[in-house]
Formats: structure tokens, sequence, C-alpha cells
């Protein structure tokens, strides 16, 4: 299945959604899906669940049984075990090979498996005027954050890709998926001495406070580093990258929120306003 998918709602019933995780404490997600539900006077119980590594495909099932159940979200570490769980895949998730987003078969008992975090990053980056046409982009891992990222970056026109990471194997294998299905070139990082537009750090190192090995050469002064990872204070990816000179850093945080209003399209057929909640967000 590709682009978005119509779901008819009645609007006096109460949809229920949730985000399935663990840990799951922390997400921001109910908060942001009841503030889209708002805007549309649309009854919605989102709610987080915290899911066993033994049993989290049951806990799927009983969920998804409700009748009112539109789908829900999928966070660290069951994006591809609900990949495995789902009926039909966007093309973004198939690339991706992990979802977050399940989304009901209009009068079904099946679900489809769409990954919205992609869609989400460019959306962000779009939000902050960056513009991604013919330009050149270092994506920093290869983990499920990066596999979700790369088929919308490459859909967003970018002139060539080099993917870096830690373990050289798993950056050669997704250049080579990528470039299975890519009109624009990727590449792993080899050459030191190369700069680049816009840098991508889509690992987890800055919630420990760490840095990939990346050298600071990467950055000119017009580039734009990004860290999925969001945190209060600027996070250590950034940091390095402003220091090393590049010109605009931005957080994870709008993607987040952008990732969560192309689920909720995905539902309700409804694109919410993100404007508020980044504030709301970017405040508390
Ligand atoms: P992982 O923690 O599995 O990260 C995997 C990647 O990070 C791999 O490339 C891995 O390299 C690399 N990595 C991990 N530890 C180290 C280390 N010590 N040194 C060097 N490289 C390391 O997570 P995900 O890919 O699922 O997510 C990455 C981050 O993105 C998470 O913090 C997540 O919260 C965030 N994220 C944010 C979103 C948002 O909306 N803002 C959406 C999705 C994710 P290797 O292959 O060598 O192990």
């Amino acid at each position: 299945m590709s682009g978005q998918h119509n779901t008819s709602i009645n609007a006096k019933c109460t949809s229920v959604a949730a985000v399935f995780g663990n840990p799951i404490a922390q997400s921001k997600s109910p908060i942001i899906q009841q503030h889209f539900a708002k805007q549309f006077g649309i009854q919605l119980k989102y709610t987080k669940q915290l899911g066993s590594l033994d049993s989290f495909e049951d806990q799927l099932s009983v969920f998804l049984a409700q009748d009112n159940a539109v789908g829900v979200n999928i966070t660290m570490p069951f994006k591809e075990r609900a990949f495995e769980w789902v009926d039909d895949y966007t093309d973004q998730a198939l690339r991706a090979g992990a979802v977050n987003t399940l989304i009901r078969k209009p009068n079904s008992t099946r679900f489809i498996g769409a990954n919205t975090d992609g869609d989400g990053l460019v959306a962000d980056l779009l939000f902050h005027s960056v513009a991604l046409i013919n330009k050149s982009v270092l994506l920093i891992g290869a983990g499920g954050a990066a596999k979700g990222a790369l088929p919308a970056i490459v859909n967003a026109g970018v002139s060539a890709v080099s993917i870096f990471n830690r373990t050289t194997v798993r950056a050669e294998e997704l250049a080579e998926q990528t470039n299975s299905y890519s009109s624009c070139p990727i590449s792993v990082f080899v050459d030191n001495s190369a700069e680049f537009d816009i840098i991508i750090n889509a690992t987890s190192l800055s919630l420990q406070n760490e840095l990939p090995s990346v050298p600071t050469s990467i950055f000119k002064k017009t580039s734009i580093a990004y860290d999925m990872v969001y945190l209060d204070h600027q996070t250590s990816f950034l940091k390095f990258a402003e220091q090393a000179g590049a010109s605009v850093t931005i957080d994870g945080l709008g993607m987040l929120v952008e990732q969560a209003a192309v689920s909720f399209r995905y539902w309700f057929n409804k694109r919410p306003d993100t404007a508020f909640i980044r504030k709301m967000l970017r405040s508390n």
C-alpha cells in the first residue's frame, strides 16, 4: 500500500489507540495524539502500553481486537516484531523492514504496517526551512532509526547519501539494499575529506553524552546538523557539530511530533496542525 489510508470514523464513538514500547513511561505520544484529536473533535483514548518482551504479539492482538481500535504506534524495541505481525505494508515500511504505526484496514480485522519516521524527519527538516533537493547527506547509524529514515530521505530529492556506522558491514548492507530502489547513489562513508550539506545522527549516542567517531571535517559553514535524539539541553552531537562549524543544529523533538502527525493522518485522514504542540513540548 502506498499513500494515505482512508478510515471511516464515527466522531460520536470513542476510538482507541496506544503506543507499545519497553520502556514506555517516558513516551510523549499520548499528549501529542490527544492534542491532535482535540483539533478535530475526535474522541480518542490513547494509552501507553508496556510491551512484554515475551508476549508482545499476544498483547497487540488483544488490544487490536477491540472494535474501536484504529491502530497503534510501536516504539523500541518492537518495530521489527510488529513488522512480522502485520498483514500488509506501506512501501516505506517494506523498505525499512520495521513499522512504527499499525492501521486498521477498512471494515476489516486486519492491519497495515507503516513507518512514519522518515516522513516525520523530512517534514521537520522542511519545517526548519531545510531544502533537501540536490543536497548531499551523511547518515550516521544503520539501525532501525536510520532504516526508517532512509526511504523518505532518498524520496526527497537529495543528490547522494553516504552512510557512516560503527559496524561497517551494516552500513554496507543498508547502502546495497537502498541502492536497489533509490535513484540517488548511496555509499558507505570512506573519504575523511568529504563535506556534507546535511548530517543526520540516527544513533542513540547522545543519550549517553557520547559522539560517533566522525571527523570534524565533515561539517562546512553551511552544513545542517540533525540529531534524532532530543533532550532538555543541547545534545552532545549538536554541540560537537556547532563547534565544528555547522550553521544550523536541530534536535529530534520536531521529528517526534511530525511522525505522530503522519500516523494520525493514516488513522483519521485528517492533517493536524503541529505548531502548538511543538511549542508546548519545547517549553515543558
Ligand atoms: P539503536 O540504539 O539501536 O541505534 C542503532 C545505531 O546506533 C546503530 O547504527 C549502532 O551501531 C549505533 N550505535 C549504538 N551504540 C553505539 C556506540 N556506542 N558507538 C557507536 N555507534 C553506536 O537505536 P535506533 O536506531 O532504533 O534509534 C536511534 C535513536 O534515534 C534512538 O535514540 C531513538 O530514540 C531515536 N529516534 C528518534 C525518533 C524521533 O522521532 N525523534 C524516531 C526514531 C528513533 P552498530 O550497528 O555498530 O551497533
